[in-house]
């Protein structure tokens, strides 16, 4: 039954891979190979609770490394790929794009061009239940302007940042192995995730762990810059729909539809850090805020129409944006020992280059 072979993840010991292979034991989906190469954004210890389970195997390896992933491949009779492992992080992108180009666009085509050898060593049912999901986002759409229609799938590609132009290649590279070659791939377009195992540079933890400790609340420019946020939870929920039931050579826009400027989520998480962390000193943690110099090339806007994976696949988002930040400021306030794992040497230098007070 091609339905018991395992799948196999990228990246999954990132942020969203991490909370995806987490999801799919707590559920019973099935064995599961996950293939990372542990980058600064890999934190191990948030998949500690499946060491010892038999149907879980971790590889450590690069997604760029064809040798290794046709090995991989030969190893197992894999029915699915999920598609997560890439260089995600705009300022790094901006700073330094080569890895982003290297992982993002060489490793997709590596990984299709495996997937492909190993799709026609599959006989018929198994090919008839392959899938080749690969993760995105919607900064490959570029920027809207307030009065805009959010992102369809059928918007044309702008992408603005080194990252964003990064992922759209490797989104083209998807599309056209499936036209191509016939590989039965799906592909989700996500807007920007939250919850918990949120590696710290990104906004929502970065105000979370700085306002624990004090420290200045750096916002871009203006802070209205608008973005559309979904708990990590429901993108997860979102992709293993699609890999259910997703119409092969397909995109799914996916998104929550909670717009929020950048400058209200850092509000709203000073209000509930001085509701959660009654005896800080910092309160009202508010007072913390500080205006930086704006990112070169900043996106105003980004929001999604979610309405084909709604009607079609019938996904919906579980939590609200009030619910879903509560619980991830939670989090934050109670794994104080992953928060301390990624506090590393490392990860603090980055942040005092790049996220010092340049107002
Ligand atoms: P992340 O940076 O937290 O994790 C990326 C993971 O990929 C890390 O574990 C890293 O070690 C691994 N990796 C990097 N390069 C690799 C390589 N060459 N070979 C093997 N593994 C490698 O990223 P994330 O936020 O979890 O994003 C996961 C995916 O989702 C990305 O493709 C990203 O573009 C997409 N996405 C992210 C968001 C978001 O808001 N974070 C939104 C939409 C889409």
């Amino acid at each position: 039954d091609p339905h018991n072979a395992p799948i196999l993840v990228t990246g999954g010991a990132g942020f969203i891979g991490a909370n995806f292979v987490l999801d799919w034991f707590a559920i019973g989906a099935g064995p599961l190979v996950n293939l990372d190469k542990l980058t600064y954004a890999a934190n191990p210890l948030t998949l500690s609770s499946l060491e010892g389970n038999p149907d879980y195997t971790f590889v450590h390896g690069d997604i760029c490394d064809g040798e290794l992933l046709r090995g991989l491949f030969q190893r197992h009779r894999f029915r699915a790929i999920v598609h997560f492992a890439a260089e995600s992080h705009v300022d790094r992108s901006i700073l330094g794009p080569e890895a982003f180009l290297k992982t993002n666009i060489d490793g997709t085509f590596q990984l299709l061009k495996a997937a492909r050898e190993h799709y026609d060593t599959l006989d018929g049912a198994e090919r008839a239940a392959f899938r080749f999901h690969h993760v995105s986002t919607d900064e490959v759409y570029g920027t809207l302007e307030p009065q805009d229609p959010a992102f369809h799938e059928n918007t044309p590609y702008a992408p603005n940042s080194p990252y964003a132009a990064s992922k759209a290649a490797s989104d083209h590279l998807v599309r056209a192995w499936h036209h191509t070659y016939g590989l039965p791939t799906t592909m989700t377009n996500c807007s920007n995730n939250y919850g918990p195992y949120h590696f710290p540079e990104k906004l929502i933890p970065l105000m979370i762990l700085n306002a624990l400790d004090g420290k200045p609340l750096p916002v871009y420019g203006d802070g209205q810059q608008v973005r559309d946020w979904l708990y990590v939870k429901d993108h997860c929920s979102a992709i293993r729909t699609v890999l259910e039931k997703g119409r092969v050579g397909e995109t799914y826009n996916v998104g929550g539809c909670n717009q929020r400027a950048n400058l209200d989520v850092v509000n709203t998480l000073c209000a509930l850090l001085d509701e959660l962390v009654p005896e800080s000193k910092y309160r009202p943690h508010s007072q913390l805020i500080r205006f930086v110099q704006d990112r070169p090339g900043h996106d105003r806007r980004y929001a999604i129409d979610a309405t084909k994976i709604e009607g079609e696949l019938g996904w919906h988002p579980q939590e609200s944006f009030e619910t879903g930040l509560r619980k991830t400021v939670s989090w934050y306030l109670e794994n104080t020992e992953w928060i301390d794992s990624v506090k590393s040497g490392e990860y603090l230098k980055w942040i005092d280059t790049n996220y010092s007070d340049r107002a």
